[in-house]
């Protein structure tokens, strides 16, 4: 079989504008008209192939970029949503029901563990928190009621890698489902080719890549997005976080220049990871050959993409961790800032910021040191001039 590759599948498409425009018409309408009654009653229905019915539930722009990310994932069909935090939220929503058990990775993003540790409680939905790296651990915590293992492909912002072949056998075995986030790693790994059932996205890191909208995704196969977007019970059409189409539009083009920025971001942070060992500086990233879950990564990843743009260095304290970003931000390295993927380097403090959500106790637990400041590697042209502006500050 030929190996599956991301930026060949999207590289594929194309979806034309009117008037034979090179890239597909913006639809900016809420409703639709329909020629006959029946054509909407069927619509309602699911019956109407083609048909749009409201833009809550689909809108043609919409489809165009949901259709684009189902190929580039290897699924049968995606639903894009305002936010990731909609796209995680609305999958588990519509797998877990009142009385039902998750098993979920505890290290994930901090808005992830505040949902399944602070919000499913109001609805009697229980979460059994595991360190996804131990396969053994997550076998033992599925209990009859479970339904659903949830865990980062790369997880943030420790860089673990998860074993999604055989945590999906584990998912099998027990007839539940496997759902990845994998915001951190597009196009380098594909969960849904590894065996996951789902993957969800946040688009607003490297998808889009530009920082200017806040987005989100969810991949599977058709019949669990149908459900998903089912007018009497589906949880994305009832409690509604639809993207905007405009945006579509605009992340839509931004998806074909992915596979360009994924190398870029992954060669400039294989540099700096390298040259942060040099220094002797206490590095993760999971391109070094020392890092736990490398030859793992090896084995499952998309390789011309690279080991992903992400770096974390552990400066031990919050007040070092502090200084060299302050210095690293006054040098024009990049800015303080949360998120990720973005064209400029930004760099967070994890524990005061992004995983400010997950208690202290559990921070220290997870091996999440007060001073790990995490890299979100930019496409710098010179990347080793930017590392001796870095070594600078140090
Ligand atoms: C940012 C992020 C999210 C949340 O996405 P939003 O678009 O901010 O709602 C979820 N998972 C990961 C890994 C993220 O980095």
């Amino acid at each position: 079989m030929d190996k599956f590759n991301p930026a060949y599948e999207i590289q594929n498409l194309s979806f034309f504008g009117e008037f034979g425009g090179v890239n597909p018409s913006i639809t900016d309408s809420a409703t639709y008209t329909f020629l006959g009654a029946q054509t909407m009653t069927d619509t309602f229905d699911g019956n109407a192939e083609g048909c749009f019915l409201y833009s809550r539930h689909w809108n043609p722009t919409n489809k165009y970029l949901s259709d684009a990310l189902a190929k580039m994932e290897g699924t049968e069909a995606g639903w894009v949503t305002g936010s990731g935090m909609a796209a995680i939220t609305c999958a588990i929503l519509q797998l877990c029901n009142s009385g039902d058990h998750i098993v979920s990775s505890v290290t994930t993003y901090g808005g992830t563990y505040a949902f399944l540790k602070n919000y499913l409680p109001k609805f009697n939905i229980e979460v059994t928190f595991i360190d996804p790296t131990d396969l053994d651990a997550i076998e033992n915590a599925v209990k009859p009621n479970t339904k659903l293992i949830y865990t980062e492909a790369i997880s943030n912002p420790l860089l673990q890698v998860a074993n999604i072949p055989k945590i999906a056998d584990i998912a099998n075995k027990n007839g539940i489902k496997l759902m990845v986030d994998n915001t951190f790693t597009p196009m380098i790994i594909s969960p849904y080719k590894l065996g996951a059932h789902i993957v969800v996205y946040s688009m607003t890191k490297f998808i889009n890549g530009k920082n200017d909208a806040v987005a989100g995704a969810i991949c599977g196969d058709q019949e669990f997005i149908n459900s998903l977007i089912n007018v009497n019970d589906g949880t994305a059409m009832l409690l509604g976080p639809v993207l905007d189409p405009m945006r579509s539009s605009s992340i839509l083009k931004n998806l074909y220049t992915l596979h360009i920025r994924m190398k870029q971001h992954s060669k400039n942070a294989t540099y700096l990871a390298k040259k942060f060992k040099e220094l002797g500086l206490k590095v993760s990233y999971p391109g070094l050959p020392e890092h736990a879950g490398h030859e793992l990564l090896n084995s499952i990843m998309n390789e011309e993409f690279g080991y992903g743009g992400i770096i974390a260095i552990d400066m031990k304290t919050k007040e070092a961790a502090t200084a060299i970003m302050e210095k690293m931000q006054e040098k024009n390295v990049g800015y303080i800032a949360v998120s990720l993927g973005y064209f400029k380097t930004l760099f967070s403090n994890s524990g005061s910021s992004t995983s400010s959500e997950v208690p202290l106790e559990t921070q220290a637990k997870m091996g999440l040191s007060p001073g790990l400041v995490r890299f979100s590697v930019g496409l710098d042209n010179d990347i080793e001039q930017t590392y001796k502006t870095i070594a600078e500050c140090l």
